[in-house]
């Protein structure tokens, strides 16, 4: 059963104090009533003092102070506002508590302040693990700054050529985790690993999610300024690649161009047809330019 709050029990004092009043009215010389009338009169006002505005010794108000398994609540008008530590025994304003789902209003049963003390105790106790928490913590934070690094790094070789760029440290971090280090074409873990651009920045592809994988250095430099299509029809390349991997890697892309696997494929290659072009073309220009000049 839901426990009641003094606010609760007040109104249901005075609605039967009313309900008696109005039996009297028609019963007047009832003895019972007039009993009942003088029992609930005097609980009205025992709620009524219980439900004063208190200041406890740690300056939160509260009305109600409810105690449940042994453990103090702290009320005002029916709503929580303050706990008793189950460590120290003090009491302390909601605030006092670290955040905690499960907990009574949300906290958890062990104010900050022991929270605190019973950290710096565990450190004390166990200073190489705290050493090791340490490591860990600044070896993430090296790689999320390598990640930003990179994404920054990339973008700004794409803006060069006015391709797209729109890689953040998230989505570097999202790759590297995306196969467990693995690469993207043989599915090896005991190799170097180097982002590669799909298709090619001198190709036309761009610093963005859907043109990047990460694959073993060595393939990076075999693959040099190919497409990642004109790579893999590659024999020696097909020799060390992983079919599972390749697969996956060119739905990955795909998915992440919002296209099917063979739509990206010739997406690929008309961008590239394309870049080629203008290459060639500008490159004669320069020619016609330079003969100009002679
Ligand atoms: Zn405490």
């Amino acid at each position: 059963m839901k426990r009641l709050t003094l606010q609760q029990e007040i109104e249901i004092a005075e609605g039967n104090i009313k309900g008696l009043l109005h039996f009297q009215a028609f019963h007047e010389d009832n003895e019972e009533v007039q009993m009942a009338l003088l029992e609930w009169a005097k609980e009205l006002k025992r709620l009524k003092g219980l439900a004063e505005v208190k200041t406890h010794k740690n300056g939160f108000e509260y009305t109600e102070k409810v105690t449940v398994r042994g453990r103090d609540r702290y009320l005002l008008n029916g709503e929580i506002v303050a706990l008793q530590c189950i460590a120290c025994k003090d009491a302390f304003e909601l605030g006092g508590f670290s955040k905690n789902k499960k907990g009574v209003a949300g906290k958890y049963s062990q104010c900050k302040n022991c929270d605190r003390k019973q950290t710096s105790q565990w450190t004390k106790n166990n200073p190489e693990r705290k050493q090791a928490q340490n490591k860990r913590n600044s070896k993430r934070w090296y790689n999320d700054n390598k990640a930003h690094k990179l994404a920054t790094h990339h973008n700004w070789r794409a803006e060069q050529l006015s391709l797209k760029a729109t890689l953040t440290s998230e989505m570097i971090e999202e790759l590297s985790w995306s196969r467990q280090g693995r690469c993207f074409l043989t599915g090896r873990a005991d190799v170097e690993l180097d982002i590669d651009h799909a298709l090619p920045l001198s190709r036309g592809g761009g610093s963005t999610l859907g043109n990047l994988i990460l694959i073993d250095a060595r393939l990076n430099q075999m693959k040099g300024q190919q497409t990642l299509i004109e790579f893999l029809e590659r024999p020696e390349v097909q020799a060390i690649v992983d079919p599972a991997h390749v697969e996956e890697t060119l739905r990955m892309l795909a998915n992440y161009n919002s296209m099917r696997v063979q739509a990206y494929e010739l997406h690929v290659e008309q961008v590239a047809e394309k870049a080629d072009r203008e290459r060639k073309k500008e490159r004669q220009k320069l020619k016609k330019q330079l003969k100009v000049i002679k």
